[in-house]
């Protein structure tokens, strides 16, 4: 089994989890790309949930954010998913390391497991909060598109992401009215590339 598009995958996943990184922006009318540069999505999960927490100005009853309790639930699931996997690697418990730094050792550490089994697990992890952040964060309604990714290293037909506080199975593919994406490894597809989406869908599975 060749390994290696799998820990590409991961770490680029990982990447994107943990620090500053560009992101795929597709403008709604023309179809235009651009990558501007955001927080890790494990800092912009904890700023929501401070933002919920914060009561609002000149309201009364401080009223939360409506996607806080949610993002509180999804941090209390990865925080206590890395602590549980830290300890299993590392034999020691270091509950002020922060997510980031455990999520990168965890993914350094299945480098070494040449069978691979280890880095489709925490791929498997990485991929759900990606996804699951993203989604919480910019919940735009997305279409299912049956049929797996055409990216070579992935291949993915289905993919989780979190909802109504836990992970559901979706197509790997969804797409707005403009763009589609790959929830197993983030693949962006717009304008133009989205008929070579259409032409190539299934054919890795094949
Ligand atoms: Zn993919």
């Amino acid at each position: 089994m060749n390994t290696t598009p799998t820990i590409d995958i991961l770490n680029a996943t990982v990447h994107r989890l943990t620090r500053d990184h560009r992101t795929t922006h597709v403008d709604p009318d023309t179809g235009i790309k651009s990558y501007p540069t955001e927080l890790s999505l494990f800092e912009q999960l904890r700023q929501e949930i401070a933002s919920g927490r914060r009561p609002s100005t000149g309201g009364s009853s401080g009223s939360r954010s409506p996607i806080a309790i949610p993002a509180f639930g999804l941090w209390a699931e990865i925080r206590e998913t890395l602590a549980t996997m830290h300890i299993a690697i590392t034999g020691r418990d270091e509950p002020k390391l922060s997510a980031e730094s455990k999520l990168q050792k965890w993914a350094a550490w299945t480098q070494s497991d040449v069978g691979g089994e280890s880095a489709q697990k925490c791929l498997h992890s990485a991929t759900a909060w990606a996804s699951a952040i993203e989604q919480l964060l910019n919940p735009v309604r997305r279409t299912e598109i049956v049929g797996a990714c055409p990216v070579e290293a992935c291949g993915a037909s289905h993919a989780w992401t979190w909802e109504d506080g836990e992970y559901v199975r979706n197509t790997a593919i969804t797409a707005t009215g403009a763009e589609a994406r790959c929830g197993a490894c983030g693949t962006t597809w717009a304008g133009a590339e989205l008929h070579s989406l259409a032409l190539n869908l299934g054919k890795a599975a094949a």
